[in-house]
């Protein structure tokens, strides 16, 4: 009795020890089937499973060569219902004997006894186990018992394998959802330290997950401010998120390409059930179209009110003086005033199609008129007609003869051309020469205008070129523009295939070159 005693706690032991160290049920249940079967003596042990659908399927068997195992699957049809049962070791199956002999019979081992035992947990059950002897002697009701700890153990196992499986298709279909996200998600651990670093993110940022995982937070994203300053609470979230605050953020990142990125963090504390800070999930959105959009907005309204309200208010007071009853006007003054509101009506007309333009341009819809073009001629048209315009400045024309043509449309060139020789002009207050030359190789035409005026500091050079930007300056706040020209300019060659960039010297003065491609 001692004896037996010991050896099922050996058993047992076995079998906590398989259960722990190893992930793999079949071979669980099969260590289970083993001892249980060595134990009460049997020669074959079978465990079948309770499917979905009610049957059983046998799923580890001791001592029986696999090919076997589908012949003896009829012990497992039509199990009663062991579900509830108060005693699993009163639980019988009507007809098993029967069963049992013909199996015997099918598979040449001639079997006596059986014991067949249900595998319940929280009163479901999740299978069945069976020990088959080939001896007359019948099972006793102490070995019905020693297999009873078995079965529990058997169903235990089964259960975890379960929540185990339940878990990691949990966790894999969570991990797919964030993984997929439209939305960057970032996952920091109580130290801050990056556990997640989803596809979106690395998009947005240019940085690739294996880079950021494992690092704290502010060693990867460094989020910043419109003055360059770190926010502390975007680098270091921990702080806020300690008390089980959640709370959103701007700030900006610069990528490795140079490009400023805005981006929105929303950070949620995740806390256990004392309260303590488990993780922080960052869920981060690129808004810079929106703060862009926002800020051109903003920009569209200052620059619109402004530009507009002075040729208006011009073409108002010249006209209200004229029309006064109670005045005579000599002819050469009425004549004058009139020239003013004729040059300040097409200065509006000027700035209504730039603003056109510049959103026809967003909507994606310049459309080039495409014909034979000839720059030399077109350039020295439009300096004669600059050249009535002002008198402090000469202009001078150096164009390869011949020059070849290009294929453009003319219109859209004249435009080009003509803005960049208005801000000559404009940004050379003290006037001086304008060069308009022409040069060209097998591929491009190279067309340069250059100033002798205030020029552009290096820093300002990239950005003139943006829709609504002007250099901050004495001079900008003098003269009018509602910094449209250039960006007109530039969508406009480009939408030829060409480009457009500035050399300049402060003090000095500026050139424009831009080239068109030519054609094959
Ligand atoms: P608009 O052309 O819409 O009437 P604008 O002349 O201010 O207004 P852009 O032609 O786009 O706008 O030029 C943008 C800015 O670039 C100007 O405001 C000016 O500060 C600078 N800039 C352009 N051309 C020159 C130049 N030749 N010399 C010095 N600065 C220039
Ligand atoms: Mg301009």
């Amino acid at each position: 009795m001692l004896r037996d005693y010991l050896w099922q706690r050996d058993y047992l032991l076995r079998i906590s020890r398989a259960m722990t160290s190893q992930l793999d049920l079949r071979a669980v249940l099969r260590t289970i089937l083993e001892s249980a079967t060595e134990l009460v003596g049997g020669q074959v042990g079978l465990i079948a499973l309770a499917q979905s659908d009610g049957s059983y399927q046998i799923f580890a068997s001791y001592g029986l060569s696999p090919k076997m195992i589908p012949l003896v699957q009829p012990l497992f049809s039509n199990l009663p219902d062991a579900a509830g049962s108060l005693d699993p070791l009163l639980w019988t199956i009507p007809d098993l004997e029967r069963r049992l002999s013909l199996v015997g019979r099918a598979i040449g081992m001639p079997f006596r006894q059986v014991v067949a035992l249900p595998m319940n947990i929280h009163d479901v059950v999740v299978g069945v186990i069976y020990v088959l002897r080939q001896e007359d002697s019948a099972f006793t009701t102490a070995d019905r018992r020693v297999l009873s700890s078995f079965a529990a153990y058997a169903a235990i196992a089964v259960h975890n394998a379960r929540l185990y499986q339940e878990v990691t298709s949990e966790k894999r279909r969570l991990d797919a959802i964030i993984e997929n996200s439209g939305d960057g998600v970032m996952i920091l651990d109580a130290a801050e330290r990056i556990t997640v670093f989803n596809l979106a993110l690395t998009r947005m940022t240019g940085i690739p997950a294996e880079e950021a995982i494992g690092r704290h937070c502010s060693e990867v994203l460094h989020l910043r401010d419109l003055s360059d300053r770190e926010i502390p609470e975007l680098t270091c979230p921990l702080a806020r998120c300690q008390s089980g605050e959640r709370f959103y953020a701007e700030g900006d990142y610069v990528r490795y390409d140079d490009i400023r990125i805005t981006l929105g963090i929303t950070y949620s504390p995740l806390l256990d059930l004392e309260g303590q800070l488990l993780n922080i999930i960052a869920n981060v959105r690129d808004i810079t179209h929106f703060r862009e959009a926002e800020e051109i907005k903003s920009t569209f309204i200052s620059v619109i009110s402004h530009e507009l309200k002075t040729p208006v208010a011009l073409i108002k007071g010249y006209a209200s003086t004229i029309r006064r009853e109670d005045a005579h006007w000599d002819e050469k003054t009425v004549r004058e005033s009139m020239a003013v509101i004729e040059e300040e009506g097409d200065r509006l007309t000027r700035l209504i199609d730039n603003l056109l333009d510049a959103s026809r341009l967003q909507a994606g819809q310049l459309k080039l008129d495409m014909a034979d073009v000839r720059m030399d001629r077109m350039a020295s048209r439009i300096a004669d007609e600059f050249r009535t315009q002002t008198d402090r400045h000469t202009f001078e024309l150096d164009f390869e003869d011949p020059f070849p043509h290009v294929s453009g449309d003319q219109e859209r060139l004249r435009q080009v051309l003509s803005n960049l020789i208005s801000n000559a002009i404009k940004y050379s207050p003290q006037g001086g020469q304008i060069v308009i030359s022409g040069r060209y190789d097998d591929e491009r035409l190279y067309i340069a205008v250059t100033d002798q005026g205030i020029g552009i500091p290096a820093g300002e050079r990239s950005r003139i070129f943006d829709r609504f930007y002007r250099v901050e300056s004495a001079l900008s706040r003098r003269t009018q523009g509602a910094g449209l020209g250039l960006f007109l300019a530039k969508s406009v060659v480009e939408a030829h295939g060409g480009q457009i960039w500035v050399s300049s010297k402060p003090g000095q003065g500026s050139t424009f070159v831009f080239t068109l491609p030519r054609a094959p």
